[in-house]
């Protein structure tokens, strides 16, 4: 029907389309987002359907009737489950960088034979799968030209696959990233198997039976054909089956490794989830009207190719070459994946940790080509395999054999998922007594037996049901047996608990024997080369995000993590676990540690979308608790056993200003000054309160109290935890309350004292004033002048001392008045020359006399007695005060200058804060420049402090200030 060429040149173009959509998506050829999309991804697991599933089908069909759906059922059940194993499975193989059965087992539990068992037994049972592929392929192209080379035909076949594998399935080498192309091309395969079904299946019911009802009239008449399907054997072998094909379409190297190796999201399952199952609902009802055509059409005469032969029968060149290269793309996608995964496999857990990288070489060269050499390796296997054992009777027996055997991984990978108990001799002997069951009952029977054919083996025995069933039988007893009698170590206990499902991985409770990156790279150099060294740090690094200069224990605890599986993704778990072994120390502490902690709930922060049920109210609740503490408006922190921080929390953050980041994991005693100290005597002491505790924070004096209580009252060292309080405010109102309370007393004394004064001084100045009609003694007269002049002045002193005591209010009301500022300034130095530190300066006042201000007097006073006080303050003895005003527009400036120590730039901004003050307790409120700027604010005015008002000597203060003048008609 079709010339040789024909048909190598249909294949060729074929794999030619396979080989370009993966070149086209590995060089950005395609759109990105059709190539990220998670459908893509889905679909690219219709790598499922092989050619046992395209070809095989039809004879289990012709065997066992409705017995073919398991195929399809048991997929579809582990694709609607997906969330519940392989979402799981997909987590831990991207945590911990896992990239094939293998890996996983290893990992699980922490031991390189497991790993290398798992491989062996893997490709042992892919082996044969990979052959009736290659044997598919070579039979239906025999079938089609009988003096086809068949066994050329499949060697060259098996070459083209291997080429493919290695350009697109080993780009990289790092498992870490994916090969994009690969997983297009598998899309594009499972694209191409439907499509040729569906069409062969559309052919045979509209233009063979005429439509649907022509197919049920068809029906009708040929029960028979109707009982072919429907018929049910009476045995139960379809259970088996069910759980057979459930257990590969997770376990298969290429399912594995297109579902999880090359999978970067959840997403992707999750559409599989629904995906799948509709992609083999459409394959499977393809399946009864074919098998229905094929009777029609007598063409039943080759059981397996019945798809192919419809096509042969009818003449038609299409369906042929259609049906033709659904096959091919069903085979060509098992045999590509599969070495690739297998090669992996075999790379970490059989030859990496047997070789040495030589020195003189590039280490991901080197892997590359390893991986490479590997994938060749199988094919051949492969090959020989096909021309030793296939027969084209056997294609279906085979690939029974091999779905058995990989059932046998079913308890172990179940295990890991949901029974932490499980540990590695359970696995291992109910790994091999199951394999040996099957070995013995079924493999061995097959080779031994020359003239077997399907036949003895027919789906109808239940031989191979009964050994499947008691191999798994086998399997989980010992498996659970000897996992409960046999102990677990320390390392695969941690391993269980980052696989099992909603349980946390506990953070390794180790310390690093490593101090700097160094460390790191000289315990890498070795096994990598200097340069790989140095590129897996980097990125480890990079990853983090963190300082490669400082490296806090918790930052390297952290690399140590990322670089395991950084390596993991490079040369597998086992040998990653290895060569990072030397770093941990053993010498674990008791209890719950700093950083552990610290790790915890960074982890729990990621992991909080997948709890649910009981767990997710526990972490609902902690959240709760957490951020209580974490808000709480006093200063939270805790020490663990081993004295070092484990909490801190924002308040005591505002507090210190130290970030929790910085702290953690550190002893008080490391804190710096002045928390420090503090700490460590509060810590060490035996009071719990300490009250009001003065510290310098910032150049500033705060107040704090302290409390403390141990976290265990029975044990001593259960860590404790310490509230910190800040009560700078409450004691600096309390001082401003008492201050202000003075100040008032003292206005109301200086009222009194007025008064008082006042009958005497009048009594001294009516005496004084007598003189005249006493005496004519000029002397006499002169010092009665002087009296008066002197009682005058103390009348003065005392009116404007009551004044000021008025100052004060309650009302606050703001006149608004014409204020002479020339009397209001002679007024305020009067006042300021009554003290003692404002008696020893020299005063100025070039204020012209007419210029008038509005605003209220005796606030206006208050200023300048305020502003003249600071400058007595800063001014050494006989320092010069000078304050001149003069008129602009509607404005008054008045500059007040003095040539004291001036204003340090740094304090400048803070010199209206209330309270702020350099002065010593009791000298100074720090209040006089926020009143003073409050009383400006009032009047509508503006005040600037200008320091160092004299430049070359570095002191002196000038102060501007601006006030509304009286409006130009008022003048
Ligand atoms: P107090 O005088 O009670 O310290 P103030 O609010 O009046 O509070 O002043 C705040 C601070 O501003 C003073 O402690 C001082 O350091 C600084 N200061 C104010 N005026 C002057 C000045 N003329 N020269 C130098 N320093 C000044
Ligand atoms: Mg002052």
């Amino acid at each position: 029907m079709f010339s040789i060429h024909a048909l190598f040149i249909a294949g060729v173009s074929y794999l030619l389309l396979l080989f370009g959509a993966a070149y086209l998506t590995e060089q950005g050829k395609l759109p990105r987002r059709l190539v990220r999309h998670p459908l893509v991804h889905a679909l690219s697991l219709g790598i499922y359907t092989s050619v046992w599933t395209y070809y095989g089908i039809f004879g289990i069909v012709q065997d066992a009737g409705i017995t073919y759906l398991t195929s399809y059922l048991g997929a579809t059940l582990a694709f609607v489950l997906a969330p519940a194993i392989m979402v799981p499975i997909l987590r831990i193989a991207r945590t911990h960088q896992l990239s094939s059965l293998a890996d996983l087992f290893s990992f699980r539990f922490r031991s390189g034979p497991v790993g290398t068992l798992t491989s062996l037994l893997v490709v042992a049972a892919t082996l044969p799968l990979i052959a009736i592929q290659i044997q598919a392929v070579a039979d239906s192209l025999y079938l089609l030209n009988n003096d086809a080379p068949r066994d050329l035909i499949a060697a060259t076949f098996c070459a083209v696959m291997a080429l493919f594998a290695i350009l697109f399935g080993a780009r990289h080498a790092s498992l870490r990233n994916r090969n994009n192309g690969l997983v297009v091309a598998m899309a594009v395969e499972s694209l191409v198997k439907l499509v040729a079904l569906l069409t062969i299946a559309g052919y045979a019911l509209f233009s063979i039976f005429g439509g649907p009802s022509g197919l049920e009239q068809w029906l009708t008449d040929n029960p028979a054909a109707l009982q072919r399907i429907q018929h049910i054997p009476e045995n139960e072998n379809w259970n088996t089956l069910l759980l057979a094909f459930f257990a590969t379409t997770i376990v298969m190297p290429h399912m594995f490794h297109l579902a999880f190796t090359e999978n970067s999201s959840a997403l992707s399952l999750q559409k599989a989830s629904w995906l799948m199952p509709l992609y083999l609902f459409l394959m499977a009802i393809t399946v009864p009207i074919i098998v229905w055509a094929g009777i029609k059409l007598e063409a039943t005469n080759v059981t397996e190719y019945l798809v192919l032969n419809i096509g042969v029968v009818l003449d038609s060149r299409t369906l042929t070459l259609l049906a033709f290269l659904g096959g091919l793309s069903a085979a060509s996608g098992v045999i590509i994946v599969a070495t690739v995964s297998m090669a992996s496999m075999l790379q970490n857990h059989l030859l990496l940790p047997i070789t040495r990288v030589p020195d003189n070489v590039r280490f991901y060269n080197w892997l590359l080509w390893l991986r490479r050499i590997l994938i060749l390796v199988l094919m051949s296997a492969s090959y020989l395999f096909y021309t030793l054992l296939a027969r084209p009777e056997t294609l279906y027996l085979l690939g029974l054999i091999a779905f058995i055997s990989f059932l046998q991984f079913l308890p172990g990978l179940l295990a890991t998922l949901f029974w932490a108990g499980i540990n590695r001799w359970g696995f291992v002997l109910g790994l091999c007594t199951g394999t040996g069951c099957w070995l013995l009952t079924m493999l061995l029977p097959m080779l031994l037996d020359q003239n077997i054919s399907v036949l003895d083996f027919d789906i109808n025995t239940d031989d191979w049901h009964q050994s499947a069933v008691l191999s798994l039988l086998l399997n989980c007893v010992v498996l659970v047996v000897t996992s409960r009698l046999l102990p677990t170590g320390e390392e695969e206990r941690k391993a269980a608990d980052a696989c099992m499902l909603n349980v946390m991985q506990q953070p390794m409770g180790i310390r690093l024997n490593a101090t700097r990156v160094e460390d790191f790279e000289a315990l890498l150099r070795p096994r990598f080369g200097a340069e790989t060294a140095q590129r897996e740090l980097q990125s480890a690094i990079a990853q983090l995000g963190i300082n490669y200069e400082v490296l806090s224990p918790l930052d390297l605890l952290r690399l140590r993590t990322q670089l395991e599986q950084h390596l993991s993704g490079l040369v597998g778990p086992v040998e990653a676990a290895t060569i990072l072994e030397p770093l941990d120390r053993q010498d674990p502490i008791e209890g719950f540690r700093a950083r552990d902690v610290h790790l915890l709930e960074s982890q729990l922060e990621q992991y909080h979308q997948r709890l649910g049920g009981l767990a997710a109210e526990l972490d609902e609740l902690r959240r709760y608790h957490r951020l209580t503490l974490q808000k709480l408006p006093v200063g939270v922190c805790t020490l663990d056993s081993d004295g070092r921080i484990l909490f801190w929390n924002a308040e005591i953050e505002h507090y210190t200003g130290l970030s929790v980041d910085d702290v953690l994991t550190w002893r008080p005693a490391s804190l710096p000054s002045p928390w420090g100290e503090l700490f460590t005597r509060f810590t060490e002491g035996d009071q719990s309160h300490l009250e009001s505790q003065k510290l310098v924070v910032q150049g500033q004096p705060r107040w704090f109290s302290l409390h403390k209580a141990q976290l265990n009252e029975q044990k001593a060292h259960a860590g404790m935890v310490i509230l910190l309080e800040d009560e700078s405010d409450t004691l600096m109102l309390a001082d401003k309350l008492a201050h202000n309370e003075r100040l008032a007393s003292i206005g109301r004394f200086a009222a009194g004292v007025a008064h008082e004064i006042g009958n005497p001084v009048t009594g001294i100045a009516c005496l004084a004033q007598n003189l005249k009609f006493e005496t004519e003694s000029p002397l006499v007269l002169e010092s009665g002048e002087q009296i008066l002049d002197q009682t005058k002045r103390i009348s003065r002193i005392v009116q404007s001392l009551v004044r000021f005591a008025h100052t004060g209010r309650q009302d606050h009301s703001t006149q608004h008045d014409p204020v002479d500022i020339y009397a209001c300034i002679t007024e305020a130095i009067q006042l300021v020359s009554l003290d003692t530190r404002g008696r020893h300066q020299r005063y100025q006042n070039d204020v012209p006399p007419a210029l008038q201000v509005v605003g209220d007097m005796q606030q206006l006073l208050q200023i300048f007695v305020n502003l003249l006080n600071n400058a007595c303050d800063a001014s050494p003895e006989q320092g010069l005060i000078s304050i001149s005003a003069e008129r602009e527009d509607e404005k008054v400036i008045i500059r007040m200058l003095d040539e004291g120590s001036g204003i340090p730039a740094e304090l400048q901004d803070r010199l209206f804060e209330p309270f702020f003050t350099t002065k010593d307790p009791g000298k100074g409120t720090g209040l006089g420049l926020a009143l003073v700027y409050n009383i400006i604010e009032e009047h509508y005015g503006n005040i600037e402090i200008l320091s160092p008002a004299n430049k070359k000597q570095n002191k002196g203060t000038l102060v501007v200030i601006t006030l509304p003048g009286l409006p130009p008609s008022e003048l």
